[in-house]
């Protein structure tokens, strides 16, 4: 079977075509400026990128085109849309509703709505991609797999704010955690490369990609995550702040004159290391520029770094130890300067980097030497295999 694999934002489209069978990426692409002017990227694999610039005015427009594109008889890695067995969204919000991927339905669709208020910029673009898809695709089966539903096992402890319980109760203001896919697949992987007992582990994924969060994974459940109610919460990250005083909200207005609006735009688009440096939300740059002596980029680095270290120790607080560490996304998987400043960090948990394996990029590896009592890992993530890899379990029962 071949599973279409959607990941639908505002004004963006990603989708790869995955066989279900060799687990491969048959083609790879991006739907860009919808609404605006509109440009697909198309890459089958093995193949040269073919960039199309006709307009895309909505998103059924761009799923159309995403077919045409995967049917092209010169660029295309299909003969016919019938041999797309299923399509696998990804949804940023499925709130407490949802625990794990389902099948969609009319009711799970009316869910998904629900939780718009938690994720108003995202649960509407996943909701758009998702009746796209209906409308010209149906009768093939779509399945939901959301960012949120790994981290609802974590204990009410791990999910509570220090807040007048009401606003739990009214309006559901809770920790939930992101990047739950990525999350739930590394830390498998974690556990079977680290030949771990799935019932009796505990594991730590730093997934630091631009958006960044690290979990507390116990006995493959996650018990903790640094992200909250949105994903503004943790990690100092690319361009959001992560954990601030709240008080400096207020603070920062006034000396400011900045609207609460104006203020949350600041935390999430002007923050973080992009924002500490002055310089980059990419660790490339910021790299090169501590490199040249740049002290703020230096800073920004060293700050994210202890960031991320206070969190894996909080985490070895919640689960009372440690087995593994696995790093991942764009930065955990190819940043070895910052797996090392981080790493730094754990001589208390007697973790020993293999600085020969700390260089190598592109598997899975672990990094720490056979003597270290925790084990480091590089797992590279693949949230679209995972959203396959679901879509297929429910739509083949
Ligand atoms: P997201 O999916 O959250 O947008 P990614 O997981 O793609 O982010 O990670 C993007 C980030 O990864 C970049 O901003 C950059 O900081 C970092 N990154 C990617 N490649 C490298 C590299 N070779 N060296 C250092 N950092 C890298």
């Amino acid at each position: 079977m071949k599973v279409l694999v959607i990941n639908c934002g505002s004004s963006s489209l990603k989708y790869q075509l995955i066989d279900a069978e060799s687990e491969q990426a048959l083609a790879v692409g991006l739907c860009e400026r919808i609404g605006i002017d509109g440009r697909l990227n198309h890459t089958p694999a093995g193949g040269t990128k073919v960039v199309l610039e006709d307009p895309l005015p909505n998103h059924e427009v761009a799923i159309k085109g995403v077919l045409a594109a995967l049917t092209d008889p010169s660029y295309g890695v299909i003969s016919s849309l019938s041999e797309i067995g299923a399509v696998g969204h990804r949804v940023v919000h499925g709130g407490e509703k949802f625990a794990s991927s389902v099948l969609i339905t009319p009711e799970v669709i009316a869910a998904i709505e629900e939780c718009s208020e938690l994720a108003p910029l995202h649960n509407p673009a996943n909701l758009i991609g998702i009746h796209a898809c209906l409308s010209i695709m149906p009768g093939v089966p779509e399945v939901a797999v959301f960012d949120t539903a790994f981290h609802q096992t974590m204990p009410k402890e791990a999910y509570l704010y220090g807040l007048p319980y009401e606003y739990y109760e009214k309006y559901k203001v809770r920790r939930y955690g992101f990047h739950g896919t990525s999350h739930s697949y590394v830390s498998k992987h974690a556990m079977q490369l680290g030949g771990l007992d799935p019932e009796n582990s505990k594991i730590v994924v730093c997934h630091l990609g631009n958006g960044a969060s690290v979990s507390a994974v116990k006995n493959g459940k996650s018990v903790d995550t640094s992200m909250g109610l949105t994903p503004l919460e943790g990690l100092i990250m690319g361009t959001r702040s992560g954990d601030i005083d709240p008080a400096i909200m207020e603070f920062v207005a006034e000396k400011e004159n900045l609207s609460l609006a104006d203020v949350m735009n600041v935390l999430n688009k002007k923050s973080g290391v992009y924002g500490m440096s002055g310089v980059s939300s990419d660790f490339r740059d910021l790299d090169a520029a501590a490199e040249a002596g740049n002290p703020r980029a230096k800073d920004a680095v060293a700050t994210f770094c202890y960031r991320v270290a206070k969190y894996v120790g909080a985490y070895a607080a919640a689960m009372n130890g440690i087995d593994a560490i696995a790093f991942t996304a764009g930065l955990g998987e190819n940043d070895k300067k910052v797996r090392k400043l981080i790493c730094e960090h754990f001589g208390y948990l007697g973790v020993e980097l293999d600085e020969e394996k700390n260089a190598v990029r592109g598997r899975e590896i672990i990094i720490s030497t056979p003597e270290s009592r925790v084990k480091v890992m590089v797992i590279p993530t693949n949230e679209e295999l995972a959203i396959a890899r679901e879509t297929v379990a429910l739509t083949k029962a």
